[in-house]
């Protein structure tokens, strides 16, 4: 609704009378980004515009100027944050970063496509044949993959069609919770799978697995505790040495190497397991991987398949721009997160000079500090690797999370520190704008402090 700026006290001033919220539509501007967007989208910033100006924030003549401004870039309200918590991977903030690669792949795939269709012979071919190809050429120790949405979907596909009505055997030790509360053993039991727990949180023998199998044993679950770490007394079988006592191996990987990775050498990675006798490996795409969201099942051809057309398979799978992305990370693994991971932190420790040196000079008080950075979101707990950062005062955390552009930073001992380690270096520039932006506002407040 639209009102008017009278307060019964006299006649409104004509310059601070908002304009109606239909006038301001009309803006050729606002009528390109309305078709762009959507009519909702462009109301909406009109809406806070006049909002802005009823506080006296902006002049009621820039109404139409400030919601040109404010419509966010996509019709989509999800906004592209910079990551500078120094954590590689988070959940909270969409796990990885595409490549440029699986960007590319994702819009050329948005549109109509040959996901399930043969252009040659013109009839149906199966869905994500490429992504399912690529992969095999990456973990020459699989026979068959399939994709499905997710890790957690990829172990509930295990377990319905490999143990439902009979028993997983599962070390206590590796018995995860996977973050926002979702616990991997209540996962495993949905589908109608009984847990056989064996050992204790610190030790488990293979004579514990061996007295737990019998005929209704449905496979044994290795799951890579990739979220935390124990130390001490400790005592686990490997993969090995469980392939050996009969039943299926079925090993959660959970980070998603798919080969070793010499820089996480505790990391275990799909090829790896599968040599050493897991009938199936699960993992997620968005993890080390540095994929979209997905799930990978890869393992023997005689437990993958039937997998693959289990009813249930239907209910989990990807969509074209998933498949589309995932083949282009696994062609092209040049990634945002291995480039997070494989940084030299003496660059990063020039970049943050370079930052703060260009800050300071307008007076803005920032310098750059040494800091840790984390793999995170499951993959390598314990592990931390060499930093830089941009430390400024705790008050930017604050503006900058809430800029046009979010830096999302950490807050440690009273500063904000932005780290560079999971900041490309092309997004260096936009945390400078950001920052005077932030510094701008201290001014902004100081001055009303004043009057
Ligand atoms: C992350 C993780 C999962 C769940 O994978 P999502 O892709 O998040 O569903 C399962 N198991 C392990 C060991 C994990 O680290």
């Amino acid at each position: 609704m639209d009102r008017d700026q009278t307060n019964g006290t006299g006649p409104p001033d004509p310059r601070r009378r908002l304009p109606r919220t239909d006038a301001v539509l009309a803006d050729p501007r606002l009528v390109a980004a309305a078709e762009r967007l959507g009519r909702r989208v462009v109301k909406s910033a009109v809406v806070q515009a006049q909002d802005r100006a009823r506080r006296n924030d902006i002049a009621a003549a820039d109404v139409a100027d400030t919601a040109v401004r404010t419509p966010p870039a996509t019709a989509a309200a999800l906004r592209p944050v910079i990551n500078a918590t120094g954590v590689l991977l988070h959940t909270n903030r969409g796990r990885a970063a595409l490549s440029e690669a699986a960007r590319q792949a994702i819009l050329a795939a948005s549109g109509h496509t040959d996901v399930e269709f043969d252009l040659v012979t013109g009839e149906r071919a199966a869905r994500g044949r490429s992504a399912v190809a690529a992969l095999l050429g990456q973990v020459p120790a699989a026979q068959a993959a399939h994709v499905v949405n997710n890790g957690a979907a990829a172990l509930v596909l295990a377990a319905t069609a490999l143990a439902q009505d009979r028993e997983i055997i599962v070390s206590r030790g590796e018995l995860v919770e996977i973050g926002d509360g979702f616990r991997l053993p209540d996962l495993l039991v949905s589908t109608g799978a009984r847990l056989r727990e064996v050992g204790t949180t610190n030790r488990t023998s293979v004579a514990d697995y061996t007295t737990a199998i019998a005929e209704r044993t449905g496979f044994i679950l290795k799951i890579h505790p990739s979220n935390f770490r124990i130390t001490g007394f400790t005592g686990g079988v490997g993969v090995a040495e469980l392939a050996a006592l009969g039943p299926l191996v079925v090993a959660d990987l959970g980070s998603g190497l798919l080969r070793r990775e010499p820089l996480l050498p505790d990391e275990p990675d799909a090829d790896t397991w599968l040599r050493a006798g897991a009938a199936l490996v699960t993992a997620s795409g968005d993890k080390l991987l540095g994929g979209p969201q997905c799930g990978l099942l890869l393992g023997r051809a005689d437990v993958v398949r039937p997998l693959a057309r289990h009813p249930l398979a239907r209910a989990l799978r990807v969509d074209k721009l998933t498949l589309a992305a995932l083949e282009a990370t696994v062609n092209n693994p040049e990634t945002p997160t291995r480039s997070g991971l494989h940084g030299e932190s003496c660059a990063l420790r020039a970049r943050a000079e370079r930052l703060a040196a260009g800050l300071a000079a307008d007076g803005i008080p920032a310098r750059a500090v040494d800091s840790r950075a984390v793999v995170g979101a499951g993959g390598a707990p314990g592990v931390t690797l060499d930093s830089a950062a941009l430390a400024l005062p705790e008050v930017f955390a604050a503006r900058l999370r809430q800029g046009p552009t979010p830096v999302v930073g950490r807050v440690v001992e009273g500063r904000c520190l932005l780290d560079l380690r999971a900041v490309a270096p092309h997004e260096d520039g936009s945390i400078a704008a950001a920052v005077r932006a932030a510094a701008v506002q201290d001014a902004v407040d100081a001055d009303r402090a004043c009057t």
